[in-house]
């Protein structure tokens, strides 16, 4: 997560004339970055991806109220050689190596993987192995919803510094409203799991950035002074805790309030972002937790020819040109 945008837009977000104008400036950007990344002389020899996602697994434990994730689709788990295959991938292609971060989300919930440890040690073979030929890994961040996240793992990801970020999703701001929104959570459990790490890692000295979202209904402030004490404790003990409106999951999703889609050009998101689902697909952006961007599989061939399909290079002509009505999963998109 990119902190200095979050921060712009935690702060203009409702602002009816910075936030257009903050935006048209991102949408400026996002083409200049297109055409230096897939126009100009020379960009065959570099990459615009700045973060993988990856799908550890494609079911949930909870069914929030406004989650697009289709809970009736296949349930799959990545296997470790879709894992190691990406790994390799990104070893051996330099232009890759701006990566900035490994994401452990997309759909899904990422500790229902029944092999997660084995999972996170796996990245940090390669780590290991970046940091032996002096490469930059990317930063290693999890966005959780915490129901799994009990002591003893958390005593394993600190004791073998699995992953760099943990962030979770609070929604609500009152334990009744948490478990409202968020069905099949419990709010003791889940604070009781936050509480305990943010008191490990005091503890253990640990380097872990925790980080959580709140989306907070119309009907309230974006701000902590209403939460209830125990919300307002994990805020406090956070890095960062960013308080948002409900979104609508790139138009997948009835908020009650229509959002007309963006008619900006280009998207920020489809340059920077490539999710990895667990059969090795490959889908354009976090906005797509239901698998209707794939625009390859690195099991199939390169990492570097799936960022460069013919499929992906559409979704970017197209959003560039200002066409995203002609894309199914962009058209409603308010995103960009
Ligand atoms: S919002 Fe996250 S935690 Fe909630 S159902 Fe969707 S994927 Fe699961
Ligand atoms: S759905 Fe399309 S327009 Fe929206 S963020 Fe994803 S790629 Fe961009």
């Amino acid at each position: 997560m990119d902190w200095s945008r979050e921060k712009l837009k935690e702060r203009y977000n409702e602002h009816p004339v910075i936030w257009p104008l903050l935006k048209q400036g991102q949408a400026i950007n996002s083409r200049l970055n297109y055409h230096y990344y897939y126009k100009w002389p020379g960009s065959n020899q570099r990459a615009s991806t700045r973060e993988i996602n990856l799908e550890f697994a494609s079911q949930c434990n909870l069914r929030c109220q406004f989650c697009a994730l289709d809970h009736d689709k296949p349930k799959k788990n990545m296997s470790i050689l879709v894992l190691r295959k990406l790994l390799d991938d990104w070893l051996e292609d330099d232009r890759f190596h701006d990566v900035a971060k490994i994401n452990l989300y997309n759909g899904g919930e990422t500790l229902l993987h029944p092999k997660r440890v084995e999972m996170l040690r796996v990245i940090k073979e390669y780590k290991n192995i970046a940091l032996e030929k002096g490469l930059p890994f990317p930063k290693v961040s999890m966005l959780t919803n915490g129901m799994l996240l009990r002591p003893k793992l958390i005593d394993t990801l600190l004791e073998e510094e699995l992953v760099d970020e943990i962030g979770f999703s609070l929604d609500g701001g009152t334990p009744e409203s948490f478990e409202e929104l968020r069905v099949n959570a419990k709010w003791k459990p889940f604070y009781h799991n936050v509480r305990y790490l943010l008191e490990a890692i005091q503890e253990k000295q640990a380097n872990i950035r925790v980080y959580g979202i709140t989306i907070v209904t119309d009907d309230k402030p974006l701000n902590t002074s209403w939460m209830h004490p125990e919300f307002v404790e994990l805020s406090e003990g956070f890095d960062h805790h960013e308080l948002r409106r409900l979104h609508d999951w790139g138009g997948q999703v009835d908020t009650g309030k229509k959002q007309n889609s963006s008619k900006s050009r280009g998207c920020d998101l489809l340059l920077r972002q490539m999710i990895v689902l667990p059969n090795g697909d490959v889908s354009v952006c976090c906005n797509d937790l239901n698998s209707k961007g794939v625009i390859g599989n690195i099991m199939e061939k390169p990492l570097w020819k799936v960022y460069n399909s013919e499929n992906r290079r559409r979704y970017l002509e197209l959003l560039d040109k200002g066409r995203k009505e002609e894309i199914e999963l962009c058209r409603d998109c308010v995103t960009f």
